[in-house]
């Protein structure tokens, strides 16, 4: 579950890391082919870079299944091949005293800096050694250089250049812990969060669903999926509690959750609906089957005596079968024929039907 929430946070990361290095490009392409530079290269290797990304991220919006691992790992060789061979194809001519490193350099280290402090913040912690990795490719032969070239290094490029990839480079350091302490604190929300929903769902007494969890698992039924309503009332549950105290009340309840459980057939839930008062959701039974499902459960709750107050009987009203959005109204039919087998004198299943009389008139 974790794991998911990790998952779509890096891969919402990668789609912007791309999106962002393409917009990126394209503006450098723009800039030096308006602007150009005296090497040809400056305005070439944007455009490739350009062209590259959007063609990464129009089969990554076609295929958006592809293994976010290798994304990660062809933006990281990406970066590495768009800056490490400029970089050092500038040292190296530098070095042949072609021209001063610090004049020709290309203006990108803000860029790459930007880049390598967003992938340390946004992509997960096991790439970290990528990370150094691109920042190696760039900054060792820069720094290399410029330690053996003093006079280029002390003008202002060569200090700013020896600034960046040195000691504000270590800063980065400061972002992983960091990072780490950022992803650790998410992951301890959402578990929190799921371990609070799903209790929010539960009954604290028995365990089993509340109302509200059984409005979730209801959500979940496939749309054609049919129901049918089984609703269980504890018989004289008063008397109960009022001769053993409330407590014993509360155990009688707790077998009556466990009993339930302990029903195994096709696919159902079971859920406490209100005081002593259970519902029980088959998922597409079969319409003959219902009468022998509602004394299966009178039977199984009320024929053995009970731990704690010996002979507990039920009553069961049960619905007729239609879609799981007419839930509501299933429940209604449950409870009109719960209402006529607490009125025959209960220890009973009832399964409505039109022609029971309107347990709600008093007329009768
Ligand atoms: P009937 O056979 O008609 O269903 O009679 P009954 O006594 O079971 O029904 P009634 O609705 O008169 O009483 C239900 C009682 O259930 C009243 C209430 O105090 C008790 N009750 C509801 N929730 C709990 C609970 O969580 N624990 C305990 N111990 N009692 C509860
Ligand atoms: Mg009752
Ligand atoms: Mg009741």
């Amino acid at each position: 579950m974790i794991h998911d929430d990790e998952k779509k946070i890096t891969v919402s990361a990668v789609y912007r890391l791309l999106i962002a290095s393409f917009f990126t490009s394209v503006a450098f392409a723009v800039f030096f082919n308006i602007y150009p530079t005296a090497h040809i290269i400056d305005s070439i290797i944007p455009s490739i870079d350009a062209i590259v990304l959007l063609t990464v991220l129009i089969y990554y919006h076609y295929s958006p299944h592809t293994v976010m691992n290798k994304i990660i790992v062809f933006f990281i060789i990406f970066f590495i091949l768009t800056f490490s061979p400029t970089t050092i194809y500038y040292v190296w001519m530098a070095w042949g005293n072609e021209w001063r490193f610090i004049d020709e350099y290309p203006p990108i280290t803000g860029l790459i800096m930007a880049i390598i402090t967003l992938s340390v913040i946004m992509l997960p912690k096991k790439y970290k050694r990528y990370m150094v990795l691109m920042w190696a490719s760039i900054a060792l032969p820069i720094i290399y250089y410029l330690l053996n070239h003093p006079e280029e290094l002390q003008t202002p490029r060569g200090y700013e250049l020896i600034g960046t990839f040195g000691p504000a480079s270590l800063l980065l350091y400061i972002v992983f812990p960091y990072q780490k302490s950022i992803r650790r604190h998410i992951n301890k929300v959402t578990d929190d969060l799921r371990r609070f929903e799903l209790e929010a769902g539960r009954d604290y007494l028995t365990d089993i669903y509340n109302r509200r969890g059984l409005t979730l698992w209801l959500g979940q039924l496939k749309s054609d999926d049919q129901i049918a309503i089984l609703l269980i009332d504890v018989d004289h549950f008063k008397n109960i509690n009022d001769r053993h105290g409330h407590s014993i009340g509360d155990r009688v309840l707790v077998e009556v959750a466990s009993r339930l459980r302990s029903i195994y057939f096709e696919k159902h839930t079971i859920a406490r609906w209100g005081g002593e008062e259970f519902a029980v959701i088959l998922v597409n039974p079969k319409a003959n089957t219902l009468p022998f499902i509602g004394s299966m459960f009178q039977h199984t709750l009320g024929s053995l005596p009970y731990k704690s107050v010996g002979k507990v009987t039920v009553s069961v009203g049960v619905s007729k079968i239609a879609p799981h959005d007419s839930f509501l109204e299933l429940i209604d039919q449950a409870d009109k024929a719960l209402y006529i087998a607490k009125n025959n004198g209960r220890n009973q299943s009832i399964i409505y039907s039109e022609s029971l009389k309107q347990p709600y008139s008093r007329a009768s």
